[in-house]
């Protein structure tokens, strides 16, 4: 069997395209562009790279970002005061603090803090209630988590019709896991979560249609669990050191092994994980639309 390799690039190309025109458009009628603040606490080399990379992409994309750099040092406080500035403030349209937050801030708080109409991450209880009870709704016009929706964004694109077809998500994680499930339960799947505690995951697993890795346990994911034909999703991240310091993107799933195996299957890198970014972009541009429209 071929195994259908799904780059996202071109997929990536026309939706930030889309977004660009749409923040254009949201100039001309508001004299400002669409503006996502980006807090990054501390200078963790990974977070550093995901955070120029959706600066760069907003800035690409006719968006203002705002870098709001803090020092772990300032302390919590600090960070709680700043969110409620960037509520407060009438041209910021999206906030986004980066994680992992320094060790013992309270990241839940955080997310619970942020103006549920700028949580451009969809991680509010707001926003993340609307998704369970509706997802159909909240991809449709809420701030939806932007890792699952760009999933969903994928599937459809590629033509996969999910209803009816049993989907395993391996990882039950508020950012990709649960609202993974809620999406694909609203698109007619039949869902199964299993996480680190679930027994005979390779079996469970043979038993996916489809099938959405996101542990971050890098290349896990090997034969063992995949049944011939399946749709396999690659969401999780790794970093491999390799000797001279070099470092190795890698994603959840054993690719080589998925070659002639599974019917389609989306890599890493080069597949979730720009289509995140571009969700992110939508989501801020949708955030402002939506903030411009309830002052009207
Ligand atoms: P979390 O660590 O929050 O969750 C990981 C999940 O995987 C947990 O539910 C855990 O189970 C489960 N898990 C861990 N080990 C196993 C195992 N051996 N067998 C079965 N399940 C296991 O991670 P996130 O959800 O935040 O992220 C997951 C991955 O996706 C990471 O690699 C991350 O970097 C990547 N990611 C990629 C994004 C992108 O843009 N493409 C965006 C966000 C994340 P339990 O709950 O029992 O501990």
């Amino acid at each position: 069997m071929e195994t259908q390799v799904y780059k996202t690039a071109e997929l990536t190309k026309k939706y930030l395209e889309t977004c660009r025109l749409e923040a254009e458009r949201f100039l001309k009628e508001n004299g400002r562009k669409p503006c996502l603040a980006v807090v990054l606490v501390g200078s963790d080399p990974a977070s550093a790279i995901y955070v120029r990379k959706k600066e760069e992409t907003c800035r690409a994309s006719g968006l203002e970002a705002l870098d709001v750099p803090l020092d772990p040092s300032v302390g919590f406080a600090k960070l709680q005061e700043t969110v409620r500035e960037l509520n407060a403030r009438d041209d910021v349209d999206g906030i986004l603090v980066q994680s992992p937050l320094p060790k013992g801030w309270d990241e839940r708080l955080i997310q619970r803090m942020i103006d549920p109409r700028k949580d451009v991450d969809g991680f509010h209880p707001e926003n993340a209630g609307r998704l369970f009870i509706d997802a159909n709704e909240a991809l449709k016009n809420g701030l939806p988590p932007c890792t699952p929706a760009g999933v969903m964004e994928v599937l459809k694109e590629a033509g996969i019709n999910v209803a009816g077809k049993h989907a395993v998500i391996i990882g039950r994680s508020t950012i990709v896991g649960k609202p993974m499930a809620a999406m694909l339960l609203a698109a007619d799947a039949t869902v199964t979560i299993a996480h680190s505690r679930t027994d005979k995951l390779p079996q469970l697993c043979r038993t996916a249609d489809i099938l959405v890795a996101a542990t971050g346990r890098a290349q896990f994911l090997t034969a063992d669990y995949v049944k011939a034909g399946a749709v396999v999703i690659d969401v999780g991240i790794s970093r491999l050191e390799l000797p001279e310091g070099k470092v190795k993107v890698v994603g959840d799933v054993n690719q080589p092994e998925m070659m002639h195996l599974a019917g389609f299957l989306t890599p890493v890198p080069g597949g979730i994980g720009p289509m995140t970014i571009a969700l992110l972009i939508r989501n801020t541009i949708r955030a402002a639309h939506n903030r411009v429209a309830a002052q009207a």
